[in-house]
């Protein structure tokens, strides 16, 4: 694939399962712009010893979640520095649709060219995520589906290969009626204001790729 020159500055929103790290990967080298993810961020915030990443922190080691406004000014900040001045990709920020109108206020109206929607039936993504298995020793990944040779010892290591709390059912399915309560909306709000584009996320990565570029392609190109 050659990189497109042509600056772009993406959201990328898809619940959990649906593929979104792979492909924001993915379409950021595509258009040689950062990928810039809330999680990276609060890390290197709270390492470079910021003003927010200290306060994210203190919120953190409360055990408590970040509030939107400490959220856009940690954003604000990366947005600034160089390498975000020509183009940026956003995965994992606006979550709720208090971030997404933060976030339209922080870079104007016209500064974000396309959301991105990757949309995974429910029961896809649940499956996806209840059949996988994982290495307690090594993080090795396996599923139902692919489990190793001998069940359930790890072919690389030889470490029990066990299903995380995180990943049963019951977690999977209350982790998407967040994302549908809190970011859902954030995610309606981008469409009225005409700025989204839904993409079916199902089926081979490659493809998947194909149909992001090409969502993109009819906005920017
Ligand atoms: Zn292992």
């Amino acid at each position: 694939m050659e990189p497109n020159q042509r600056p772009v500055r993406l959201l990328v929103f898809g619940r959990q399962g649906a593929g979104k790290g792979t492909q924001a990967v993915r379409l950021a080298e595509r258009y040689g712009v950062p990928h810039i993810s809330t999680g990276d961020m609060l890390r290197a915030a709270v390492k470079e010893g910021t003003e927010f990443g200290r306060r994210a922190k203190e919120i953190m080691d409360a055990g408590q979640l970040v509030p939107d406004e400490v959220m856009l000014g940690v954003i604000s900040e990366r947005l600034a520095q160089d390498d975000a001045a020509s183009g940026w990709l956003l995965d994992g920020f606006p979550r709720t649709l208090q971030q997404g109108k933060d976030l339209v206020a922080l870079v104007g109206e016209d500064g974000i060219d396309l959301a991105v929607d990757l949309e995974v039936p429910e029961e896809v993504v649940v499956e996806r995520i209840s059949s996988r298995r994982v290495c307690s020793e090594c993080g090795a990944i396996y599923s139902t589906a692919a489990p190793p040779s001998s069940p359930w010892t790890c072919d690389k290591c030889g470490g029990q290969v066990v299903q995380r709390d995180d990943d049963t059912e019951e977690a999977v399915r209350e982790r998407l009626a967040i994302y549908a309560e809190q970011t859902l909306p954030a995610v309606a709000w981008f469409g009225d204001q005409g700025l989204l584009a839904t993409v079916d996320g199902t089926g081979d990565v490659d493809d998947v790729t194909e149909r992001l570029v090409a969502a993109i392609e009819s906005r920017v190109g």
